[in-house]
């Protein structure tokens, strides 16, 4: 496994690479990350893995600033992976030197998470986009657990480059709570209660099939949530998979669900 420190580095060890899978993670590395990577070294010649803790998609600096980082953890995983490089750029391989870009969102993106995270997207695309160029990869690993996420960033990359995303299913615990690099900063209680929270979810999608009005018991799903574990809920929503746009309909659906507990904010789909 090489580690690439630099653009310098970056350059050197693709020039002479095709099909290359390529894995863009901020680090704390777990089953999640994990399952793209194991993916990609089945699907690719050659696996880039990037660890970049991206300052531009934190609306809030202490967020940034507490965000979890353990690089030398990170890197014995990738190396009993097997992975081909590891790409830990600086933030002045990533924004010096290179074009202006100005992601704008459409009006009807402006939902879930982009609604309650200003500039948070906006900060995603950039990144990958700036990433995307340097590494030139033929197929980027991303996770549905960031359904929104994969899709803004698919419609960006693959508009402007010739790469595919490939999306991964969500890995979870055993409790069926989505591993998440943020799940550290909650106690087993915590743990417990969001494990609570996936699972009765996950229940909750397979009574609504064959019911109507699924917009009212959503919403009184979303008050019962709030009640029973005393969390601040941003959304639970019905959207549509491909759009993102309000639904009554199960089919092609998920449940998009944001929510503190103890100011982590976890988010989930089902
Ligand atoms: P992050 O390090 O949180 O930016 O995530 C890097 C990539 O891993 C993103 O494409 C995420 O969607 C993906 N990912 C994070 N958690 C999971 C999970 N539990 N299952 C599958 N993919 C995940």
């Amino acid at each position: 496994m090489k580690i690439l420190l630099n653009n310098i580095d970056l350059n050197e060890a693709l020039f002479a690479n095709s099909n290359i899978g390529f894995v863009p993670t901020m680090g704390s590395l777990h089953n999640g990350h994990i399952s793209l990577i194991k993916k990609s070294l089945k699907l690719s010649n050659k696996t880039i893995v990037s660890i970049f803790v991206n300052p531009k998609q934190f609306n809030n600096k202490q967020d940034y600033k507490k965000y979890p980082r353990n690089i030398k953890k990170d890197l014995r995983i990738l190396k009993k992976l097997k992975v081909d490089f590891v790409y830990l750029p600086k933030m002045k391989d990533i924004f010096k030197f290179t074009n202006k870009i100005k992601i704008k969102l459409y009006k009807q993106d402006k939902v879930l998470c982009a609604k309650y995270r200003e500039g948070h997207f906006e900060g995603v695309v950039e990144v990958m986009i700036r990433l995307t160029e340097k590494i030139n990869p033929s197929k980027i690993f991303m996770g549905e657990k960031d359904f929104q996420q994969l899709l803004l960033v698919k419609r960006y990359i693959e508009k402007n480059f010739k790469c595919k995303i490939i999306s991964c299913k969500t890995i979870r615990n055993k409790n069926r709570l989505a591993l998440s690099s943020r799940n550290i900063h909650l106690n087993n209680h915590d743990l417990s209660k969001a494990g609570k929270i996936a699972s009765g979810l996950i229940n909750f999608k397979k009574t609504l099939f064959k019911k109507k009005n699924l917009k009212n018991l959503i919403l009184i799903k979303k008050n019962e949530l709030k009640r029973k574990y005393n969390i601040k809920v941003d959304y639970l929503e019905l959207r549509n998979t491909s759009n993102l746009k309000l639904t009554n309909k199960i089919k092609d659906s998920k449940i998009f669900i944001a929510y503190y507990i103890n100011r982590v904010r976890l988010i989930d789909n089902f």
